[in-house]
């Protein structure tokens, strides 16, 4: 596996696959530590978290960078990243022991309650795009519920996936909490496969999602998948347009618009359609675009060339088509300019299918019910973003759209307070805030009657 840098496309390093026994050793060593493990307190769990917090937060510019040189996000993008995975760190740590506290359920026993226990080695998949921020929400809430963790990344970010182990073992997580197996997707099944592993999570693509989803089916083991999604961003003329026009480009725009949740297609009333698009395209051709590591950037490069060549082949269909491109269009190697595209209709590749990458594009509608069904019309249900001043038309729109969240006047986005994840083909299951941390553990009926 080779990390290569996007924007030099100089080779960083070249990193070895681990060989099927190596594999088995390291899962070995993960379930040996996961019995000691799941006996420690949340105490102790909590204290190595927090810890964990502090290296993140004290070698936060070395980590940043690496990300930034491996997958070409801008710099400043890097740092943010790196603190959120902190504060992921601090909320299971804190929030770990109530969330999986004894809940008593009244019923005819004298005592009859529902305890939650770990499962056992969790492995998860993870993708380049947030190559700290994915592994970090995975494995904070995983670590506080006593399982432990094996790791799959990336093959482009092995070294931050080295980093991340690094900052377990130097925060002492004991030997095997924590693993990073440097493996190619093919060997994900063996790791499935073996029945020391007792469930999967996977953030990435639709293809990777259901190979996995039905390895771990076949076995019986339960999976949490985040995959891709094609976010709508819905603009009403009573919104407030200036705030929303920013928040629109913030949305699709940032970490390059590599982003799941980003917001790819911008639905404008068409009573404000002309004066929101000028506004648009004015300000992105103002964006700061150039070296990821200069703190100024805003838009870097695209993690690999050949993601910049399948977005261009979308935008090209779409052209074809009948969209018009206001700005950008093209791209250079891994480099995409920012793009937006108008006249975008339902049928074209654009909206179908996910955009990947710096392209905006914007359809008009004319009522509420048009902009729902343009919003579902899609094979994702991740998220979507509505700009409107009335509360009453939110809660008239919300029971209709085919999503996992719905914000308000802003950009959807993940917190560790609130459940994060998708419907459709965007997966199943849930991350973060107290619905994160019970996907891997065992809910345990306890039914106490006195004879
Ligand atoms: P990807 O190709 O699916 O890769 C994701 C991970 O899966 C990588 O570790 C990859 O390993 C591995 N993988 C690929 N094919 C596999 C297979 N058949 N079996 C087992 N593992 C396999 O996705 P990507 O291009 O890196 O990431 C972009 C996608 O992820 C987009 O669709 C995006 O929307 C989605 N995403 C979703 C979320 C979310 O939370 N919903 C967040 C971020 C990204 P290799 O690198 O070795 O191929």
């Amino acid at each position: 596996m080779i990390s290569k840098n996007p924007y030099t496309n100089q080779v960083i390093e070249e990193h070895a696959v681990l060989s099927n026994r190596k594999i088995d050793e390291a899962i070995q060593t993960a379930q040996d530590t996961y019995l000691e493990w799941r006996q420690t307190s949340f105490e102790d769990r909590a204290s190595v978290l927090l810890r964990v917090a502090e290296i993140l937060r004290s070698e936060k510019d070395t980590f940043a960078q690496h990300s930034t040189e491996e997958m070409g996000k801008p710099i400043s993008q890097s740092i943010d990243e790196i603190e959120k995975c902190a504060w992921v760190c601090e909320y299971y740590a804190k929030y770990a022991k109530s969330f999986l506290a004894d809940e008593t359920i009244k019923t005819d026993a004298y005592h009859s309650y529902v305890r939650y226990e770990p499962l056992g080695v969790i492995l998860a998949v993870m993708p380049w795009n947030y190559p700290f921020w994915q592994v970090f929400r995975f494995a904070a809430p995983t670590l506080m519920a006593g399982n432990v963790g094996v790791l799959k990344h990336a093959s482009n970010v092995q070294r931050c996936a080295q980093d991340i182990q690094y900052i377990f073992e130097k925060a002492g997580c004991p030997k095997g909490s924590f693993l990073n197996l440097p493996i190619s997707g093919d060997q994900v099944k063996s790791v499935l496969e073996n029945p020391i592993v007792k469930a999967a999570t996977l953030t990435g693509s639709y293809p990777a999602g259901s190979s996995v989803a039905s390895i771990a089916g076949k076995h019986i083991k339960k999976t949490v998948l985040e995959l891709g999604g094609s976010n709508a961003l819905i603009v009403f003329p009573d919104a407030h347009l200036d705030t929303a026009i920013d928040t629109c480009i913030q949305a699709r725009f940032q970490n390059t618009g590599q982003s799941c949740i980003a917001g790819k297609r911008l639905l404008l009333h068409e009573s404000i359609h002309d004066i929101f698009v000028e506004k648009v395209v004015e300000k992105v051709k103002n964006l700061k675009v150039g070296d990821p590591m200069d703190p100024d950037t805003f838009i870097g490069v695209m993690a690999r060339d050949e993601l910049a060549e399948e977005l261009q082949e979308q935008v090209d269909k779409s052209l074809a088509k009948g969209a018009k491109c206001l700005v950008g269009g093209t791209h250079k190697n891994a480099f995409f300019k920012p793009t937006v595209l108008v006249d975008v209709t339902s049928d074209m590749a654009v909206f179908t299918e996910e955009t990947f990458g710096p392209v905006l594009t914007v359809t008009r509608f004319s009522t509420e019910n048009e902009a729902i069904r343009l919003s579902n019309t899609n094979e994702f249900g991740l998220g979507v973003s509505i700009f409107t001043q009335s509360d009453e038309r939110v809660h008239r729109m919300l029971p209709n759209l085919e999503e996992g969240a719905v914000f308000v006047n802003d950009l959807v986005k993940s917190d560790p307070r609130l459940p994060f994840g998708g419907i459709k083909s965007s997966g199943y299951g849930r991350e973060l805030s107290h619905f994160g941390i019970k996907e891997f553990v065992n809910i345990k009926t306890v039914y106490m009657k006195t004879i």
